[in-house]
């Protein structure tokens, strides 16, 4: 039918705007997924494969489709997003089952040998510490709650399948992967859930430990052969959280184990929740299967911070210390130190200590000194010419463009996204930088970090390609 193709085509259109617009990840996790159903009665139907899907696209990207949708074709009045069991399976969640277009549940991969049949059911000999699941969990640091860790674009993600785990009555997905870098916050999701679920039933068992510790009990298991109170304690939990499972890389015995557990936990309907600092595929030294399984659930990445959620850390830091720490010492942190939020509050921490030690206000001043090594250690990385490189790069534009008087806006906007570039991330001063720039006045400077700033609260697209450069520099 000539109508359903033309509906075709102008929803080929809007996606690929959504895409130009929300870049490259956000788009294959979040739209396209997403299918078009039909139009009837002025109502466009868009469906998702499942209600979390849903939830997040209407809230995160509903508005922009349907203005999409009224600019391609007047004759559209609405648009609604429905889930649709059978529908698209997203590259994050499992496909629903055919009786529930709720949750996704997994398959069992095997028919599971009944566990009770396998594993004699404990003896007193071992029942009282096997119980005990504070014998088997690391301890969780108090401080890892729901409610201290601020959520911000990067994390925003990995955040709500966080929460969803930890209020969800049934398992939603299995297991919840969740993968960084370092100091990104994904030791505190994981007590944070930990918190919660106990919070909520203290009956439910919970054991939290890091895939180091999950391998010591093991070969201490192994020595003392003592496996079968090994594999009791660890499948008869309610919920089993692994933190950096890529310690059991190249460890074949341990991650043999590990797949065990976790498919006799997933096949009782047990939650498991594994951190990484990769996404399972790039796992190396992990088995093929374990890595496939591993990718099967929901699988969330927290991206590196932006400015926004380092100031909204500090912030929210600040305000749990008895120092007073002055706003613009908050956004010079959040400018400078921009690797992980570890270092962040280990910024923090130190200022703040220093200030009580020496009995003086917290001062820009007093903060430049007392972070004199870890500022020239991220100062030092980078020069303006690598800027202008890299940017000159990104633009597609020659790096030659970056000193001439040319003001076409082709290689114009490039060069201020450079300059402001240089402002935010050296210590470069403004005229330092205007002559960098063929030798352009500071106030040519002061005109770009306007322009620029001005740009990126009105266009998404372009901030997101700020920070994109701004991280490929610091990175
Ligand atoms: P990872 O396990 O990814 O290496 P952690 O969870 O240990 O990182 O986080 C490092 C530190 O940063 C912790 O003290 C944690 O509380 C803090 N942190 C990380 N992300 C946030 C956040 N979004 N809000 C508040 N604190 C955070
Ligand atoms: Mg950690």
């Amino acid at each position: 039918m000539s109508l359903g193709a033309s509906l075709d085509q102008k929803w080929a259109r809007i996606c690929g705007k959504l895409k130009d617009e929300v870049g490259e990840t956000a788009y294959r996790n979040w739209l396209k997924p997403l299918t078009l159903n039909g139009m009837r009665a002025g109502e466009v139907c868009i469906a998702v494969p499942t209600r979390f899907m849903r939830d997040w696209v209407e809230s995160h990207y509903a508005d922009r489709i349907r203005s999409l949708w009224s600019g391609e074709d007047p004759s559209v009045q609405s648009v609604e997003i429905v889930v649709a069991a059978g529908g698209v399976a997203a590259s994050l969640v499992p496909p629903p089952s055919a009786n529930d277009d709720e949750f996704p549940v997994i398959e069992p991969i095997a028919a599971p040998e009944p566990i009770a049949a396998a594993l004699p059911l404990p003896t007193a000999a071992y029942a009282a510490p096997i119980t005990d699941e504070d014998d088997v969990s690391a301890p969780l640091d108090p401080r890892f709650t729901f409610e201290n860790f601020v959520v911000g674009k990067p994390n925003e993600f990995a955040h709500a399948a966080a929460r969803r785990v930890a209020d969800a009555a049934a398992v939603n997905f299995n297991p919840l992967f969740l993968y960084s870098g370092v100091g990104l916050g994904k030791t505190h999701l994981m007590h944070a859930i930990a918190w919660a679920i106990r919070r909520k039933d203290a009956r439910r068992r919970v054991i939290y430990l890091s895939a180091e510790k999950f391998m010591y009990q093991f070969i201490r298991a192994l020595r003392f052969k003592d496996t079968m109170a090994f594999k009791h304690q660890f499948r008869s939990v309610d919920v089993l959280m692994i933190d950096d499972v890529q310690f059991i890389s190249g460890k074949d015995s341990t991650q043999e184990e590990f797949f065990h557990t976790f498919n006799a936990l997933v096949d009782q309907n047990r939650q498991v929740i594994v951190s990484a600092d990769k996404s399972p595929s790039d796992l190396e030294g992990m088995e093929e299967r374990l890595r496939t399984r591993l990718g099967w659930g929901l699988v969330a990445d927290i991206h590196p911070t932006t400015y926004e959620l380092r100031l909204g850390i500090l912030q929210s830091k600040a305000e749990n210390v008895e120092s007073k720490v002055p706003p613009r010492v908050l956004e010079f942190l959040a400018h400078k130190i921009t690797s992980n939020v570890r270092e962040l509050e280990g910024a923090l921490n130190r200022i703040v200590a220093h200030a009580e030690l020496v009995g003086r206000a917290i001062t820009l001043e007093s903060t430049q000194e007392v972070l004199y090594d870890l500022l020239r250690a991220s100062d030092r990385r980078l020069s303006i010419d690598e800027i202008q490189k890299k940017v000159a790069e990104h633009y597609n534009i020659r790096l030659a463009d970056m000193h001439s008087p040319r003001r076409a806006r082709a290689v114009a906007r490039p060069r201020q996204v450079a300059m402001y570039l240089a402002k935010q991330l050296t210590t470069r001063s403004l005229p330092e930088i205007g002559r960098k720039f063929g030798g352009r006045d500071h106030t040519t400077v002061i005109h770009a970090v306007r322009k620029v700033e001005e740009l990126r609260q009105s266009d998404a697209a372009f901030a997101e390609d700020i920070e994109l450069l701004r991280r490929m520099l610091e990175g």
